[in-house]
């Protein structure tokens, strides 16, 4: 194999998103694997330009591209994901952490931070976890204030990797278990929760979205009543599960900010306010019961 140096490997990566083609590639997923690839800062990009990569490296780099180019996004090819300040490690059973999710992470804490909790030990509870990234994210923030935090999932290999990033990212306040929403939680959980959170599946069976994120599992994703029914029973169980006083947040869909405040206005919710996310679209709903 003839040696390919760094400033060769960076004209392909500009070839490569220069393409008309609508299979292109957003450059820095390539220069993220670039840099995953030979295991060095960003820096080297521009200090080492004549650093040769090894046989192995041109190896793996070009088979990845492949996989991209065939529809695996990179967080699946280096198995890892940053959210919040943390990072993740992501596979196929999870959905991929996106930035828009911080929102709920930023809404969620504003509203533990106000001093309207008085219980001594404070619970909150994720719907649909996944990666585990809403739920490892928030009690990483709680560490030192007592809360317990249960996160649920129906997959047990989902849950398994939830598991690893609690691990990784040092929380031992958390309880996860398998569960289709609520169904596993035992009675005593009733009424027992400040906090329920959620990043449902909430995609139209028919979007056109849909066919951009098919690595992706599709339970986490889509669900039925133009992407309502989850985000509907979530909802209409919570009362059941909270304290008086306590606060559910919701993901949801850019179009469906409507229908989710009405569904929480129609279970009893109260202050129900819908946020944007960095794109300026309605994404996180809030009440609290
Ligand atoms: N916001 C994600 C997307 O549209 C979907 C996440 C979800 O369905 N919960 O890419």
């Amino acid at each position: 194999m003839t040696s390919v140096t760094i400033r060769q490997t960076k004209q392909q990566i500009q070839q490569l998103t220069n393409t008309e083609s609508a299979s292109k590639l957003p450059s820095f997923w390539l220069t993220d694997w670039l840099l995953y690839v030979i295991d060095k800062p960003a820096l080297f990009l521009i200090t080492d330009e004549s650093y040769e990569l090894t046989e192995d490296e041109q190896k793996q780099f070009n088979a990845g591209v492949t996989k991209m180019q065939q529809g695996m996004p990179l967080a699946y090819l280096t198995g890892q994901q940053a959210f919040w300040s943390l990072n993740f490690m992501v596979n196929e059973h999870t959905l991929i952490p996106r930035p828009d999710t911080e929102i709920l992470i930023e809404q969620v804490l504003d509203w533990i931070n106000t001093p309207s909790i008085y219980a001594s030990t404070k619970r909150l509870l994720d719907l649909g976890t996944g990666s585990g990234c809403i739920a490892i994210s928030l009690a990483h923030e709680l560490k030192n204030d007592n809360w317990q935090v249960v996160a649920v999932d129906l997959s047990p290999a989902a849950l398994k990797v939830a598991q690893h990033n609690a691990l990784i990212n040092e929380v031992a306040n958390i309880k996860f278990i398998q569960s289709s929403w609520y169904d596993a939680l035992r009675t005593h959980e009733k009424v027992s929760f400040d906090v329920i959170v959620s990043n449902p599946p909430y995609i139209d069976e028919e979007d056109e979205h849909l066919a951009q994120l098919k690595a992706e599992p599709i339970s986490a994703l889509s669900a039925l009543n133009h992407g309502l029914a989850d985000i509907e029973h979530i909802i209409q169980q919570a009362p059941s599960y909270l304290r008086i006083g306590g606060l559910l947040a919701i993901e949801h869909g850019f179009d469906q900010g409507f229908a989710v405040r009405q569904l929480f206005a129609d279970n009893g919710f109260e202050s129900v306010t819908t946020v944007q996310d960095y794109g300026g679209n309605d994404r996180v709903t809030l009440g609290h019961i």
